[in-house]
Formats: structure tokens, C-alpha cells, sequence
């Protein structure tokens, strides 16, 4: 499954399909782009 910033998320670890950093959502809340390259698509841990 596929998840973009921007979009609402349930909280978790989010991976860069680009880079490979995780970001973790710690509630609900919306996805940022990635802190290291700024993409926009991520893959659920
Ligand atoms: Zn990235």
C-alpha cells in the first residue's frame, strides 16, 4: 500500500519509497514529506 504526504494517517512508521527513512506519526495526524529528501510517497512498516 502506498501513502502520501499530505494525506491523514493513523499513527505508525512511515518509509521513504525513495530514501529509506522511516517517519513516525505518534497520533493521527498528517503525513510530512520525507525530512531527508522531500519525497512524497511512502510504504507502511
Ligand atoms: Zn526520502
Amino acid at each position: 500500500m502506498e501513502y502520501l504526504s499530505g494525506s491523514k494517517q493513523n499513527k505508525g512508521f512511515y518509509k521513504c519509497k525513495n530514501c529509506g527513512t522511516f517517519v513516525e506519526l505518534k497520533e493521527y495526524n498528517t503525513l510530512p514529506p520525507c525530512p531527508t529528501c522531500g519525497f512524497n510517497k511512502f510504504d507502511n512498516k
